[in-house]
């Protein structure tokens, strides 16, 4: 006999360890999208009539993103609105284009794809030839995040979401502790203003959602999402640390949660003042240097394209 759901009478699917809770399909799945509701107003990330720009990647965590947020951003009668970034990756990018597209048609929510190459002038496929020593996901990063403050201007929205899960945000804050990123720190948080240049607000709904329950929760709503890996991606720090902090949960549950609590103190205390903030010469984005990364980065590219030509 397997175990009675600890909310009703139903059988088990899931043992919840750090809370010791036995949880049927039902019952779990309505404890995420509780959980996600929760979040959403102990950080105050939405306001009644925001117009909210969801980044929808087209894998599980965005997928399941959108599923809950456009249930609860009914009851918040604001405009909801999806962005798909294409990095222009061949095999990769376009099934994932089409997996969102579908989606947002089902929910009758306006789909808007911005790509890399309209952008910035190349695509991630191009890049990866003249990147020189730069890793690809940090030059994708970089460009990435500017394509979402692009979008997030041309449709004119005040609040752009993200799908990071607990165990991205905690994995991100050791990696920045790690790498001497301190400035980073910030943008990690569960709720941030990313530029003091444009007025959006960043919100992470997913903040306090265990990676793990996410995936659980995108099968069990028979979620049809992107399983194929970016070509790209390389078996980093980031690998290493989910195993180790996976390992750690397992022998004490609930510690990525209090480690959650200390990764979004901590940029508190030590936030960097605006003052130290500059505008790049070239674009006049809001940087800590006189010339932003993603400036550095499209000179260091055009300099290489041009030699090779
Ligand atoms: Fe970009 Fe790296 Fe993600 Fe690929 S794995 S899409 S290169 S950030
Ligand atoms: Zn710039």
């Amino acid at each position: 006999m397997g175990k009675i759901c600890s909310r009703c009478d139903r059988q088990a699917i899931y043992h919840r360890a750090y809370s010791g809770e036995y949880l049927c399909v039902q019952c779990f799945k309505r404890s995420v999208e509780e959980k996600v509701v929760r979040t959403i107003s102990k950080f105050g990330m939405l306001r009644y009539g925001d117009k909210i720009l969801l980044m929808v990647s087209g894998g599980k965590d965005s997928m399941s993103m959108l599923r809950i947020l456009s249930k609860v951003v009914k009851s918040h009668a604001s405009e909801v609105l999806v962005a798909t970034i294409d990095e222009g990756i061949e095999g990769y990018r376009r099934d994932a284009i089409e997996i969102s597209a579908e989606a947002c048609a089902k929910l009758n929510v306006s789909h808007h794809v911005f790509s890399f190459k309209d952008l910035f002038g190349y695509p991630m496929d191009q890049i990866e030839l003249l990147k020189e020593g730069m890793s690809s996901c940090s030059v994708c990063g970089v460009l990435r995040r500017r394509a979402m403050d692009i979008a997030a201007q041309k449709l004119n929205v005040n609040v752009v979401a993200t799908a990071h899960n607990l165990d991205d945000i905690i994995q991100t804050f050791l990696i920045n502790l790690l790498n001497n990123d301190i400035k980073r720190l910030i943008w990690n948080l569960p709720v941030h203003h990313e530029t003091y240049l444009f007025s959006q607000k960043r919100i992470k709904p997913l903040a306090e959602i265990y990676e793990e329950e996410l995936a659980l929760y995108a099968f069990l709503n028979k979620e049809r999402f992107q399983e194929v890996s970016c070509p790209y991606m390389h078996e980093g720090i980031r690998t290493k640390i989910r195993s180790i902090l996976n390992e750690l949960e397992t022998n004490h549950p609930g510690i990525k949660y209090s480690f959650f609590n200390s990764a979004i103190k901590i940029p508190e205390i030590i936030t960097t003042p605006t003052k130290e903030r500059k505008n790049c010469e070239k674009c006049g984005y809001p940087t800590f240097a006189n010339k932003c990364s993603v400036c550095s980065i499209l000179d260091l590219l055009n300099r290489k394209n041009i030699r090779q030509k």
